[in-house]
C-alpha cells in the first residue's frame, strides 16, 4: 500500500480510510486496557500521528512493546476521530512492521530537551527533533517564496560560477581551489607555479555571484542568483558561516531607490509567505524560541522601513546615551551593536542605511556627487543586524577606473568588468541577501549554525 504522509493524514477529511504511514517513533505509552499509544513523526509536519496498537496484533508482545524513540516503522490501519485531546485523528493499527530498531541504550536522542550545542555534534540525527524539523521546513518554504517572488516579477534565475578565476572578488577572505600536490608544490623562480595547476592559474571559491550577475543584468535586464558562497573570514560569531547561501538580484535601468524598493518588497513578501504557509512551525518558534517572533514579522510586513543616510545614522549614534564597545565616528564601519541599537532602540523596526563613506565600501559602488560617499544601502533588522548589503553600481567607465586604481587594484584584472561600462553601459543596482541570516530573523534561532543543515565554521566541518 502506498505511503501517505502524515501532513496529509492530519488534514484528511476522509475518515475511515485505510492507509499506510511510515515514520520514526517519538514515544510509546502502554495502557492497562491492553493497547499502546505510539506517536510517530515522518518530517512532513511538526505534529505527530497517534497510532493505537491493540494487544491482539500478532507481534504486539515481541515487537510493539519493544518500540522505542527513534525506531522506524510502517503502520497500516484505519483513520478515526480521536477521543484524546491534542489531535483530531488517530490511526487504529491493523498491521505494524518494524523497519529499523534504535537501541535506547545508545540512541542519543531521547524524549527530553537537548541543548543546541549538543545537537550540533549529532547533525546526522538532529533533523529528527521538533526544532530542526521546523527549521528545515521553513527553510524550504522560504526558498520557494524567494524563487516565486522573483519569477513573478520577470527576473531570470542565473547560475553564476562557484569556482572563480577572477581576481576582483575580494582577495583575503577566499578559499583557494587547487589540485596541486601540497607536499610537493611545483615552483618557478621561487614562487608557486600555478601554470601547473588545474586551471593554469590560481582559483578560488566565490564570495559572491554579483560581478557575473552584473554581466547578465546588462544583457537580460532583471536577473538573480541564489546559491552558495564561501568566505574564509575567521569570525566565530553567531551570524557568520564559512559557507552560506545568498540571494543576489541585479537590475539594469535601476537606481538606489529602485533597489531599496525591491529589497523591502521582497522581505515583506517572504515574511508574509512564511506566516501564511508555515503556521504550525511558526507557532512552535513563537512558543519555544522567541515569544515575539510572529508579532515582529507581522509588524515588519505591515509597517514601513526606516530609511536614512549613514551620516544621519552616525549623528544619532554619537548622541546616544548608550555606551558602545566600539566608538562611532564618521568614516568607521558600523558594528552589529550599532546596527541593533538603531533597529531595536531608536526606530523599533528594520532600517535601511544609505550613502556610506566611499573608503569603507568596495570599488564598484557608484560615487555620489560629493565624491566622499557611495550609493550603498544596508538593510538592518532587530537582533540579527545586517541582512542585506547592496548598492547602485558605478556605471561610468572613467570613475570606475579611478576607484579601482584608488584602492590599489590592478585594472587589468577587471578588463571585462570595465568593458561593460564601455559598451552600452546603463545605470544598474543590486543587493546580496544572506539566506541564513534571513532564516534566523524569521525563526528567532539565535545561532546561524542552527539554521543550515551542516554548518561550516572555522575549525569545524564535520558531516
Ligand atoms: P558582515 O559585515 O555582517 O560580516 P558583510 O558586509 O561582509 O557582512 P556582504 O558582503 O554585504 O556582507 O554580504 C551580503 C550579505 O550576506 C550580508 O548582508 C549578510 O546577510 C550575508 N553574509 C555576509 N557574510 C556572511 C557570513 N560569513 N555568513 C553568513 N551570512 C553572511
Ligand atoms: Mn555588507
Amino acid at each position: 500500500m502506498k505511503r501517505t504522509r502524515i501532513a496529509e493524514v492530519l488534514t484528511s477529511e476522509n475518515l475511515k480510510a485505510k492507509i499506510s504511514v511510515m515514520g520514526w517513533v517519538r514515544t510509546r505509552r502502554d495502557s492497562k486496557g491492553g493497547f499502546s499509544f505510539i506517536e510517530i513523526n515522518d518530517g512532513s509536519v511538526l505534529s505527530n500521528l497517534q497510532l493505537i496498537a491493540d494487544n491482539s496484533l500478532p507481534n504486539y508482545r515481541d515487537e510493539v512493546l519493544e518500540l522505542q524513540t527513534g525506531c522506524s516503522i510502517r503502520a497500516t490501519g484505519t483513520l478515526s476521530a480521536s477521543q484524546g485531546k491534542g489531535q483530531n485523528v488517530e490511526l487504529k493499527v491493523e498491521e505494524i512492521q518494524v523497519l529499523g530498531w534504535a537501541d535506547p541504550s545508545v540512541y542519543p536522542l531521547q524524549k527530553k530537551r537537548h541543548s543546541f550545542e549538543f545537537l550540533r555534534t549529532i547533525a546526522h540525527l538532529r533533523p529528527r527533533t521538533n526544532t530542526f524539523g521546523a527549521v528545515a521546513r521553513v527553510r524550504n518554504a522560504m526558498s520557494l517564496a524567494i524563487h516565486t517572488f522573483f519569477q513573478e516579477r520577470g527576473f531570470l534565475y542565473i547560475h553564476t560560477p562557484i569556482i572563480t578565476g577572477s581576481d576582483c572578488e575580494g582577495a583575503g577572505e577566499m578559499f583557494q581551489v587547487t589540485t596541486l600536490d601540497l607536499d610537493d608544490v611545483p615552483k618557478k623562480d621561487g614562487q608557486v607555479d600555478f601554470e601547473k595547476d588545474f586551471f593554469g592559474r590560481p582559483t578560488n571559491l566565490t564570495v559572491s555571484g554579483q560581478l557575473t550577475a552584473e554581466i547578465y543584468a546588462l544583457s537580460m535586464g532583471d536577473v538573480y542568483t541564489f546559491g552558495p558562497t564561501f568566505r574564509a573570514e575567521d569570525s566565530n560569531t553567531s551570524r557568520h558561516l564559512a559557507e552560506f547561501w545568498m540571494i543576489e538580484p541585479e537590475m539594469a535601468f535601476c537606481d538606489l531607490e529602485g533597489n531599496i524598493a525591491l529589497a523591502v518588497e521582497s522581505l515583506k513578501y517572504i515574511f508574509a509567505y512564511v506566516l501564511k504557509n508555515c503556521e504550525e512551525d511558526m507557532k512552535f518558534f513563537n512558543r519555544f524560541i522567541d515569544p515575539s517572533i510572529i508579532e515582529t514579522l507581522e509588524g515588519v510586513v505591515s509597517e514601513d522601513f526606516e530609511c536614512l543616510t549613514y551620516t544621519e545614522g552616525i549623528k544619532i549614534l554619537s548622541q546616544a546615551k548608550k555606551k558602545f564597545e566600539f566608538p562611532v565616528e564618521w568614516g568607521t564601519d558600523l558594528q552589529s551593536e550599532h546596527e541593533r541599537y538603531l533597529c531595536e532602540e531608536v526606530f523599533k523596526r528594520p532600517v535601511v542605511l544609505t550613502d556610506y563613506p566611499k573608503k569603507i565600501k568596495p570599488f564598484y559602488m557608484k560615487v555620489n556627487k560629493d565624491g566622499k560617499t557611495v550609493r550603498a544601502m544596508d538593510v538592518l533588522v532587530p537582533k540579527t543586524g545586517e541582512i542585506i548589503g547592496g548598492s547602485q553600481r558605478e556605471d561610468d567607465h572613467d570613475t570606475l577606473l579611478e576607484s579601482i586604481k584608488g584602492m590599489g587594484l590592478n585594472p587589468d584584472d577587471y578588463w571585462w568588468y570595465l568593458e561593460l561600462r564601455k559598451f552600452g553601459s546603463a545605470p544598474h543596482a543590486g543587493f546580496g541577501l544572506g539566506f541564513e541570516r534571513l532564516i534566523q530573523f524569521v525563526t528567532g534561532m539565535s545561532n546561524i549554525r542552527d539554521v543550515i543543515p551542516f554548518p561550516r565554521t572555522p575549525g569545524s566541518v564535520s558531516f
